[in-house]
């Protein structure tokens, strides 16, 4: 595994333009540097986390917390501290079949496993530790996979709760129209209080969607409730698959439920004007730019670029959105692999200006705050 400063340089001194801030701050605990302690690299190449009692210590006193931030994984919750690099967004399996004929009679979980280790190896290669897998139920959610895969690689994962409501509407279950958004949300604290079905695995976020359209539909909505009010008894993040229709009307649907914009996710944020996407940083969301691929890179960096210039890029979150074993594929498809933001994007942002801190902040800080288990309520 090569060194964190592969990717950082080493150039820990200089500092990223902090936000130009906004009333949600007052919600956020203080920012600390090393608040995810250091790390070096010892002489075999393997990293370690040092100080990190101490800054953990040091941590608690300034902010007053009884624990350091955590995530929550497949295999448990795990010190923020503890994390290298972050992958945000990114899927292991996935069936576009709809949630009428889902289910896990439609794969060898041996087979997807098999499919998606070299994958998860090479992210692994390029020192990725954690990869956020943003899989819903039924479109191919599935713990064991995840904890086979850890088993056998070691990479952590962290899956989710919720429900998909893009796409029409295919991937809702019947009861996404009869339940209210009250009984949506028992049944998302249940999971992450009791685990998923019977694999004891808890998510460690949810996972919406909403159709892109101007307006919210009125199913979509109650989704975007269920997650608030999810939210409030979880703190688990609400990320939400938006395309370029609503997207800000979901922050007023929060704030009436009284949780911080720094609990929702714009998933799939580079897709809408960059006016947009500022409008949203300024009421203190995270936005995922979640597509890299080779034909986005352009977009990429632009849209990273823009969010640093005007003081946002530590809401900022980047990741591939790559993968899958898909079902209805002979042998599960075509897997687009997991490494070209380190192959290419890194680099790309080196050349325009991004310092060493700032990658960081990138692919390691801001998507363990970002997905960090903790309440994020308005006063
Ligand atoms: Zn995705």
């Amino acid at each position: 595994m090569p060194p964190i400063a592969a990717y950082f340089g080493g150039d820990e001194n200089r500092k990223t333009r902090k936000s130009s801030g906004g009333e949600w701050r007052s919600h956020e605990p203080p920012r600390v540097d090393g608040l995810y302690g250091v790390r070096q690299t010892d002489n075999d190449g393997t990293m370690k986390s040092i100080k990190g009692a101490t800054l953990a210590l040091m941590v608690m006193v300034f902010v007053g917390r009884a624990e350091p931030l955590q995530i929550m994984t497949v295999s448990g919750p795990v010190a923020v501290g503890e994390v290298g690099v972050v992958l945000s967004h990114e899927h292991v399996l996935v069936d576009f079949v709809g949630a009428s004929e889902a289910g896990p009679h439609r794969y060898e979980v041996d087979a997807v496993v098999a499919k998606a280790e070299p994958f998860i190896r090479e992210a692994q290669a390029r020192g990725v530790e954690l990869m956020i897998e943003a899989t819903p139920q039924f479109l191919g959610r599935d713990p064991r996979v995840l904890l086979a895969l850890r088993e056998r690689t070691g990479m952590q994962f962290i899956t989710n709760t919720g429900l998909y409501g893009a796409v029409r509407d295919k991937f809702l279950p019947d009861y996404a129209w009869t339940d209210s958004a009250e009984q949506l949300a028992v049944r998302w604290v249940e999971e992450a209080n009791s685990g998923i079905m019977h694999t004891g695995v808890k998510p460690g976020f949810m996972k919406l969607a909403v159709d892109s359209q101007r307006e919210l539909s009125e199913v979509d909505a109650k989704l975007v409730r269920a997650g608030a009010l999810a939210h409030r008894e979880t703190g688990l993040t609400i990320a939400v698959h938006t395309g370029r229709g609503a997207n800000l009307a979901q922050l007023d649907i929060l704030a009436e439920e009284g949780v911080a914009a720094s609990a929702w996710v714009w998933v799939h944020a580079q897709n809408v004007e960059v006016s947009n996407i500022l409008a949203a940083a300024e009421r203190g969301a995270w936005l995922s730019f979640d597509g890299v691929r080779p034909r986005s890179l352009d977009r990429h960096v632009e849209v990273i670029l823009a969010m640093r210039e005007a003081g946002y890029l530590n809401q900022v979150l980047i990741s591939h959105d790559a993968g899958w074993y898909d079902p209805a594929e002979p042998e599960g498809g075509e897997y687009r692999g997991h490494v070209l933001l380190f192959d290419e994007l890194i680099p790309r942002l080196k050349e325009a200006g991004l310092t060493a801190a700032e990658i960081e902040r990138l692919v390691r800080h801001n998507p363990l705050e970002a997905f960090a288990v903790r309440k994020r309520l308005l006063e």
